[in-house]
């Protein structure tokens, strides 16, 4: 029997950590899906991409950006921006709040081709005061009834609420604002993801506010109190938060990690559980985000195995999205999100804002990008 289909992506090595695969093997895409490959099947494809030499991942989600372009100084475009870098889907993490997050919808969501999901910033104009000012975060201006109508309405959306923890930002508040955010996340059953960069007091405090479920955002970040103790371990309460069910994000951003704390942390057996870029205007094509390539690139020069790389980018957050199977994997069934890459050996110095320097070896330059069985981009060499 011949199996039919759209696209087959030939001879490459494919990396899906969702289904424990690294091997040898192609793919094929009908429509919208992937579809199963049977042994000794002969295939019947409209386009033929080979793909040797290369490694096929699933459509990268970079669960850590800002997209609201129409709305706010940092935001970017998500399908110019993103798409040539392999990722299919991206997480806004609080560019808008409740006096303006329609307006991110109609703007942004709506008129991307790519797939797109947000957390609401518990501050009510989200990141639109940025660069100018910070966001108002006196937790009194806080509207869940308006939250609330808004999660009803972007139920596909909408995943959770986010809050800025940091000193500059919350002065005399110290944790109230944290606090606020996860009485309203309480009561509107969804996720917090707190900005954790020179938190007011210890993480010791601030990590026990977090529930199962929670996103403690910039996990590398050196600024003020971090997740490293004064023996250059792991604090014990980061631990017992990883135990109780809090996830840690990277969301490097050209500031939110300093390599003496990665270091420290993996050496210590501390790795992220998803990694993403926390990317703005300023920092696209720009050393040291670039993009999610050059953060996966990091991580790997850093000694965190490609398989694990692969699944902080993949797998990992497309179940805390809630689209574990669909996207995230190459299985049988799922969208056709496909992000093919080079691992090319170039010599690539990383300088964090501490001043200590990373020399890359391995670094991951985007080859094709497969949105729903579409290829949307392409480099010209392939
Ligand atoms: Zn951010």
């Amino acid at each position: 029997m011949t199996i039919k289909g759209d696209l087959l992506i030939r001879g490459g090595t494919i990396v899906d950590p969702a289904r424990n695969f690294l091997d040898k093997a192609d793919i094929l895409i009908r429509g919208d899906r992937v579809v199963d490959i049977p042994v000794d099947e002969k295939i019947q494809a409209e386009k033929v991409i080979e793909a040797t030499n290369c490694l096929v991942l699933p459509g990268l989600i970079d669960y850590h950006t800002h997209l609201f372009h129409s709305g706010t100084q940092i935001g970017i475009y998500p399908d110019s921006a993103l798409l040539p870098q392999g990722v299919t889907t991206a997480v806004d993490q609080g560019s808008a709040g409740v006096t303006n997050f329609d307006s991110f919808f109609k703007t942004v969501v709506n008129n991307s081709q790519m797939r797109i999901f947000a957390h609401l910033h518990a501050s009510p104009a989200g990141l639109s005061t940025l660069t100018r000012s910070l966001e108002p975060i006196d937790p009194n201006l806080f509207d869940a009834e308006c939250a609330r109508s808004l999660f009803k309405k972007y139920d596909k959306e909408l995943l959770g609420l986010k809050i800025r923890q940091s000193k500059e930002i919350v002065g005399e508040w110290g944790l109230a604002p944290l606090k606020a955010t996860v009485q309203m996340a309480n009561t509107l059953g969804c996720r917090v993801v707190v900005h954790t960069t020179n938190p007011p007091g210890e993480v010791e405090e601030l990590v026990s506010l977090l529930r199962s479920g929670d996103v403690f955002t910039h996990v590398y970040q050196g600024k003020g109190s971090n997740i490293i103790n004064e023996r250059g371990k792991i604090r014990q309460a980061v631990r017992e938060a990883r135990t109780k069910g809090v996830l840690f994000d990277t969301a490097d951003g050209r500031g939110h990690y300093a390599f003496s704390v990665a270091k420290a942390a993996i050496a210590d057996g501390f790795e992220p559980d998803i990694i993403s870029t926390d990317i703005v205007r300023g920092s696209l094509y720009e050393r040291t985000v670039f993009g999610l390539p050059l953060i996966m690139s990091k991580y790997l020069n850093l000694g965190i195995s490609l398989e694990k790389v692969v699944k902080a980018c993949t797998s990992a957050p497309a179940r805390v999205i809630g689209m574990e199977g669909k996207i995230g994997t190459l299985a049988p069934g799922a969208y056709g999100d496909i992000a093919v890459f080079q691992l090319k050996e170039i010599p690539l110095h990383i300088q964090d804002v501490f001043g200590e320097v990373l020399t890359c070896d391995q670094v991951f330059i985007p080859q094709m990008t497969v949105l729903n069985g579409r290829v949307v981009y392409r480099s010209l060499e392939f």
